[in-house]
């Protein structure tokens, strides 16, 4: 991915300022250039930049030439601007730039930081825009296209359903109401069957003069609606509002269904994956394995190193047992330091195999921190019985796991088969 911005600023201080705050705190390059000619020096030397940010004063070019300079080199451009009146205002927005920003306080730098940030995610996102009129579609898709957006376009709502089939990774819908063959209703009512809010943002697009259409877009599931005739800000904030309210849903969810303190799955999300995962595996007749991990006296790791050390030993062992298994398998942290896993797909032996080595690796490894040196071993009881259900099988591992510490501890043992 291009990586790399194109600052040019004669004021030394607040590009320095801005170059900081964006190298700082996001993995981007900035070249700075203080005057036009330097900037084109930068550009001739076949550079190629993410965007450029432009200062329309500059001691070569008084009046925003850079701009044209850079549209005309397909330099994706955000303006920087001391003050805006209307005029310069639109006159800044009839060009093809992204965004004009203030510059000055600090506030203002952090506006640009996140609006590269923004900018810089959108490029992940594909965006679907349903209209047919085909001069209101071109120019979403371009308004889109300069946010970074990837941007498909369809005549009408059967098409969108294509593209939408095609590509289930489409996170925001964009559609007008009134189409032929399938409406903006429609279109809607059909997505929302099978996408949740959650997972696609849908926005409606109305006329002005027809309040019922907006308030039934939002009734049959929409997240949102424009009027018609909009202006390009008005239609780029919504649609990032849009894509940043599923971001933080995503976060919290997220946040709900892991541990804090390990990064593995909690409880509660557990038994909602193995449910799912379950279903299929006996729907496909394949084995799996569930266990129970247990780290061995570790109330005395506490009491020798302190808690704070004891923390970092639990994260260890999480290490070590992410490194045994698959990506698809599931770990979640079950108490302080008891830990269930499953094995998805895999047959007794191997499973066996892989625990008795991960076993042996956590007894091997040593945690060397702040001078200390910590070392423990883990007890681990496995269960293979997949017919019963998930509460019966963490039962079974639990007693194998309880004889593994009553025989000794640092051991794997194997419930019995039913
Ligand atoms: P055993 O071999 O029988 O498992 O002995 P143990 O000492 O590991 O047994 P027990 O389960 O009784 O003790 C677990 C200890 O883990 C008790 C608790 O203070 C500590 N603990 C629980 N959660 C955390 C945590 O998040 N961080 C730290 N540092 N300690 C925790
Ligand atoms: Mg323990
Ligand atoms: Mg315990």
């Amino acid at each position: 991915m291009n990586n790399k911005i194109l600052l040019v600023e004669d004021n030394k201080a607040l590009s320095k300022l801005i170059s900081k705050k964006i190298t700082e705190n996001i993995d981007f390059e900035v070249d700075i250039a203080h005057t036009l000619k330097e900037a084109q020096t930068f550009i001739g030397s076949k550079n190629s930049y993410f965007i450029a940010l432009l200062d329309l004063n500059l001691p070569d070019a008084p009046n925003g030439e850079v701009v044209d300079y850079m549209i005309s080199k397909k330099v994706p451009s955000i303006v920087l601007t001391a003050n805006v009146d209307q005029k310069t205002r639109d006159e800044i927005l009839k060009k093809d730039v992204i965004d004009y920003v203030f510059k000055g306080n600090m506030d203002d730098v952090n506006y640009i930081f996140h609006l590269i940030e923004r900018l810089s995610k959108n490029r992940d996102y594909k965006v679907l825009v349903v209209d047919d009129s085909i001069v209101m579609r071109n120019e979403m898709k371009r308004l889109l296209n300069l946010q970074m957006y990837k941007v498909f376009s369809a005549a009408h709502g059967e098409e969108a359903l294509v593209y939408m089939k095609d590509n289930p990774d489409i996170k925001l819908v964009l559609t007008d109401y009134n189409m032929p063959v399938i409406d903006g209703f429609e279109l809607t009512k059909t997505l929302r069957e099978e996408y949740s809010k959650m997972q696609l943002s849908i926005i409606g697009i109305t006329a002005n003069s027809d309040q019922m259409v907006s308030s039934k877009f939002l009734k049959i599931g929409a997240n949102d609606f424009i009027n018609k005739p909009f202006t390009k800000e008005e239609l780029v904030c919504r649609v990032n509002n849009a894509i940043e309210s599923m971001e933080y849903i995503e976060t919290i969810s997220d946040m709900a269904n892991t541990d804090f303190l390990t990064g593995a799955r909690n409880r509660r999300s557990f038994f909602k994956e193995v449910e799912a995962y379950m279903d299929y595996a006996r729907a496909n007749n394949e084995e799996f394995a569930v266990a129970m991990i247990d780290i061995d006296h570790f109330k005395k790791i506490n009491d020798a190193y302190g808690h704070d050390m004891g923390d970092i030993a639990i994260k260890e062992l999480v290490r070590l047992i992410t490194e045994s298994i698959k990506g698809a398998d599931i770990v979640a942290r079950f108490g302080g330091e008891e830990f269930c896993v499953l094995l998805k797909n895999i047959d007794k032996s191997s499973a066996i195999e892989l625990f008795v080595r991960l076993r042996i690796r956590v007894a091997q490894n040593i945690i060397n921190i702040k001078s200390n040196k910590i070392q423990y071993t883990v007890s681990i009881g496995i269960t293979f019985n997949c017919d019963e259900d998930i509460e019966e099988m963490i039962n079974q591992a639990d007693m194998a796991l309880y004889n593994a510490k009553n025989s000794g501890r640092n051991r794997v043992e194997i419930a019995d088969a039913e």
